[in-house]
């Protein structure tokens, strides 16, 4: 499905489209680059599937750098559909786990956290490429940058997944855990559902009066452009929850996407 077809689908989401059109665009852009700018033998060498059973993220153990060049290079195909200044400096040092990620909320932030997320996701399809399934990882924060889950879905198989909030990768979570602080209901957790949205359901928590909306791929497979949009797509869901306790879930680019300024 390509995005005029998605807007044709889903009118109420016409308006961002712009936005979105111009983030898949730089994300196609950079995500083209990296092949060449990231050193995937480092990537190849770290045994990220032996390192499993330790609950750290990727980014926690390893060091993975990229010159100022390649940096440039990145952040210019990514500022180019947004034309978007290049920010002076990217990562200088090692790439950061998200907790260390710590940007402005102004352009360059947007851009630098953007390609975090780029290159965190790139990581993961380099060191799990073998993988038939998503990573079997159990823990709440994303094995690759250490990010929350923004939502899940049911695989065909049934098994719940996360998706990371930040890099977008997705891993297999325990169903019965909620999958945002990892509570588990006595009686089980409270389930809600929208007439509108029939393969979407949302998983309510007591403990952390939080709600993660779920995607259920058993009985149709969702049109994912990109997760975040996708998320977008069961809007009402969302105004089912308005009145109950619970806080929803976003992914980080909803917020950042805010920080750039609307160009004509
Ligand atoms: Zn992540
Ligand atoms: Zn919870």
């Amino acid at each position: 499905m390509d995005l005029i077809s998605f807007g044709n689908k889903y009118p109420f989401l016409q308006a961002n489209l712009d936005f979105w059109g111009k983030y898949l665009t730089a994300r196609d852009n950079v995500w083209g680059l990296l092949p060449s700018i990231l050193d995937e033998t480092v990537l190849e060498q770290s045994d990220f599937l032996a390192h499993l059973a330790d609950g750290k993220p990727f980014l926690a153990y390893e060091s993975i750098r990229i010159p100022q060049e390649g940096m440039e290079k990145l952040a210019e195909a990514f500022c180019t559909p947004f034309g978007l200044a290049l920010p002076q400096t990217v990562f200088p040092e090692e790439i950061p786990l998200f907790e260390k990620l710590t940007v402005s909320p102004d352009e360059t932030g947007f851009v630098i956290a953007e390609l975090h997320s780029l290159i965190a996701a790139y990581i993961e399809s380099v060191i799990t490429s073998d993988e038939e399934e998503a990573i079997n990882w159990l823990e709440l924060d994303c094995p690759i940058c250490g990010a929350g889950a923004a939502m899940g879905f049911l695989a065909p198989s049934g098994k719940k997944n996360l998706v990371c909030s930040h890099c977008q990768t997705v891993w297999v979570y325990p169903r019965i855990n909620c999958g945002l602080c990892g509570h588990i209901e006595e009686r089980g957790a409270i389930f809600y559902t929208a007439e509108e949205e029939p393969n979407w359901l949302v998983e309510t928590c007591k403990e952390c009066k939080s709600y993660l909306k779920v995607y259920d791929m058993r009985n149709a497979l969702p049109d994912i452009l990109t997760y975040p949009l996708h998320y977008l797509t069961s809007w009402n869901l969302d105004l089912t929850m308005r009145d109950k306790e619970f806080a929803p879930r976003f992914f980080h680019v909803f917020e950042r996407a805010g920080w750039i300024k609307a160009k004509n």
